[in-house]
């Protein structure tokens, strides 16, 4: 033991110091990952702009945020016009691509730099330069400044840095690619789920991947209960508002691969790859139950859904396009049942069953 009560202060002061500064980093760390979830948590590209400009710089006290983007044939001025975000001097573009092995830059600002990467905004005195990296490609640029000249400098918390850049990147051609799909007419504007003539798009072409990788492929119909009753009930407003609670939650229960869409009023469809008949089941019943327990939180009257599932049978001699109408007609066939049955449950097409 050491009895030397300077050299015991000096050790509780050092520890005093690692302490405080592992919590800092902790802190530090909670900030980007707040910061993270906030940009993948945006429902579409004004959100995902508004929490830049005004979100972002708020929790991580930056004085100046702006975005230059890799925009060679004016698509993205376009539609940021059409969502009246333009004119910004915050959103810069350019024609040419950008490096795709861009490092990230910090650093003080000489006055050009700042006029050249804040351009119409007070000048700050240093700046992050962070590519936006998706696969080998550079979308554009993130640039934060600051009014204090020591703020960033070469070697601080870069990679944090550079992984929240790299989160925005893939946020943003998300958000972009949405609003491309709008555009093409293959969003339903009420819910902002995909439209039948996306399904059917994607029916014909996910039956020709099953039948090359011989993958199961499976279908959910869904149609919610007694809906014209929420109509009468409450008014059209409350069923709009149903069917957009009915939609997030559908949405938040799908894979990546999976396809969702509106097929009209109050049905929707359900594309699952690569899944067979039993996994098919336990997903339309997790589906189910997630909206029958959603809507209780979210409504004062139960709403609940009624799934049929069907499962591509092996044929192969019908055209893609023959094939996915029935792969739908039967799940539409055992969603009747599953409604004949009593409603609010999941019924199956089995192929035996087929004529
Ligand atoms: P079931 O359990 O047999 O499915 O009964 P249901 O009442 O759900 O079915 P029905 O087909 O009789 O009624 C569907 C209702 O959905 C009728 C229609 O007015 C309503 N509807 C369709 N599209 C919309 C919409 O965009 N908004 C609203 N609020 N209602 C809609
Ligand atoms: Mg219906
Ligand atoms: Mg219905």
């Amino acid at each position: 033991m050491n009895d030397d009560p300077q050299a015991a202060s000096r050790l509780r002061r050092q520890l005093k110091a690692f302490l405080a500064q592992a919590q800092k980093n902790e802190r530090k760390l909670q900030r980007f990952q707040e910061q993270e979830v906030a940009f993948m948590a945006a429902a579409g590209l004004g959100e995902l702009l508004d929490t830049l400009f005004t979100d972002y710089p708020h929790r991580f006290r930056l004085d100046a945020v702006t975005l230059r983007l890799v925009d060679p044939d004016h698509e993205i001025r376009r539609i940021l016009t059409e969502l009246e975000r333009l004119p910004d001097p915050r959103l810069q573009f350019v024609e040419v691509p950008l490096p795709a092995d861009t490092a990230p830059w910090l650093g003080p600002l000489t006055p050009a730099k700042a006029q050249e990467h804040f351009p119409g905004l007070p000048p700050p005195a240093s700046a992050a330069l962070l590519p936006l990296r998706r696969q080998r490609r550079c979308l554009g640029q993130l640039a934060i400044g600051s009014a204090r000249r020591e703020r960033f400098i070469t070697g601080s918390a870069t990679d944090f840095m550079a992984r929240l850049a790299d989160v925005l990147a893939v946020c943003i051609e998300n958000a972009l690619n949405h609003e491309r799909i709008k555009r093409l007419g293959l969003v339903d504007p009420l819910t902002g789920l995909h439209n039948r003539r996306y399904f059917d798009a994607r029916l014909t072409e996910e039956i020709g991947q099953a039948r090359r990788t011989g993958r199961p492929l499976a279908c959910l119909f869904l149609d919610i209960d007694h809906f014209k009753q929420v109509n009468d009930t409450h008014g059209h407003g409350v069923g709009d508002r149903v069917l957009q609670i009915v939609a997030n939650t559908l949405k938040s229960q799908m894979r990546l691969n999976d396809v969702l869409a509106r097929m009209g009023g109050e049905e929707f469809a359900v594309l699952l790859a690569d899944t067979d008949q039993a996994t098919a089941m336990d997903i339309a019943e997790r589906i189910r139950l997630a909206v029958a327990h959603g809507t209780r939180d979210a409504l004062p009257f139960p709403v609940t859904l009624s799934i049929g599932c069907s499962t591509l049978a092996d044929e192969a001699t019908s055209t893609p396009e023959a094939a996915g109408e029935r792969l739908l007609e039967e799940a539409d066939t055992a969603l009747y049942q599953a409604k004949q049955a009593g409603r609010n449950r999941v019924a199956l097409h089995r192929q035996s069953e087929a004529s």
